[in-house]
C-alpha cells in the first residue's frame, strides 16, 4: 500500500467534497456547511401512505456529494454531520414518538459493511427527544433491488417489507418517524409506511436528508 496514500486518509486535509483546504477537527469546509445551511427544509407532497414528509435538501450539488461521501466512499463519520442537518428539518415530536429507519437490503449491506441509514436513525434519536426501539421496526424480504431500475420499474415492483417481529407491540398505535437518507420516486417509503401500519402505528411522518423531484 501507497504509504502517503494512507497517511492523507489518516489525517485528511482537505474538504471531501471541494477539495478546498480544511480546519483541524473539521469534517467538511466553511463553504460547504454554508452551502449547506441555505437549502430550505422541503415538505413537498408525502409518497402514499406517508402522513407527511421533510427533507432537508434537493438531491443536487452539495448535498448529494455528501451524501455520496457518506455512502459510496464510507465515510461514515459523516453521519453525525448529515444527522444534524435532518434534526432541523424535525417536526417537535417527543419520547411517545418512535424513530425507525427503512430497512436495508441485506446483500448491500454485508457488501457495503454499514448501514447508512440505521447510523443517521441513531444520530436523530441522539440529538433528539425521540424514542429509538430496541431494535428495527421493519424487515426487508427478498433482493429488494431499487437501485439501477428506471422510474416506472421502482414503481411497478414496490420493495417486500415486512413488520419486524414484535413491532406490533413496540409501536403499540404509536406516531413513528421514519428515516431514509434519499427520497427517489417514494416507493421505499410507502412500503415501510404500509408496513408500519399493519403493525399498529398511527401517524407516520418521513424524514429523508435529500429528495430527488
Ligand atoms: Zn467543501
Amino acid at each position: 500500500m501507497n504509504a502517503g496514500r494512507l497517511a492523507r486518509w489518516a489525517v485528511p486535509s482537505s474538504c471531501p467534497l471541494c477539495r478546498s483546504s480544511l480546519g483541524p477537527d473539521a469534517l467538511i469546509c466553511g463553504g460547504c456547511v454554508r452551502e449547506l445551511n441555505r437549502s430550505q427544509v422541503l415538505r413537498g407532497d408525502p409518497p402514499e401512505g406517508v402522513d407527511r414528509i421533510s427533507s432537508c435538501a434537493d438531491h443536487d450539488g452539495t448535498a448529494r456529494d455528501l451524501l455520496a461521501a457518506f455512502k459510496f466512499r464510507r465515510m461514515t463519520g459523516l453521519s453525525g454531520l448529515i444527522a444534524g442537518f435532518m434534526l432541523d428539518a424535525l417536526d417537535t415530536a417527543g419520547p411517545e414518538t418512535l424513530i425507525t429507519g427503512v430497512p436495508p437490503a441485506r446483500l448491500r449491506t454485508w457488501i457495503r459493511g454499514f448501514d447508512p441509514v440505521a447510523l443517521l436513525v441513531a444520530g436523530i434519536a441522539d440529538g433528539s427527544d425521540v424514542s429509538l426501539p430496541v431494535k428495527p421496526l421493519l424487515r426487508r424480504h427478498g433482493a429488494g433491488r431499487q437501485r439501477g431500475q428506471d422510474r416506472a420499474g421502482r414503481l411497478a415492483r414496490p420493495p417486500d417489507i415486512r413488520p419486524a417481529k414484535d413491532s406490533g407491540r413496540l409501536i403499540g398505535g404509536r406516531e413513528v418517524i421514519l428515516v431514509d437518507d434519499v427520497m427517489t420516486t417514494g416507493a421505499t417509503l410507502s412500503a415501510s409506511a404500509a408496513a408500519l401500519r399493519l403493525a399498529g402505528a398511527g401517524t407516520v411522518s418521513a424524514l429523508t436528508f435529500t429528495r430527488r423531484l
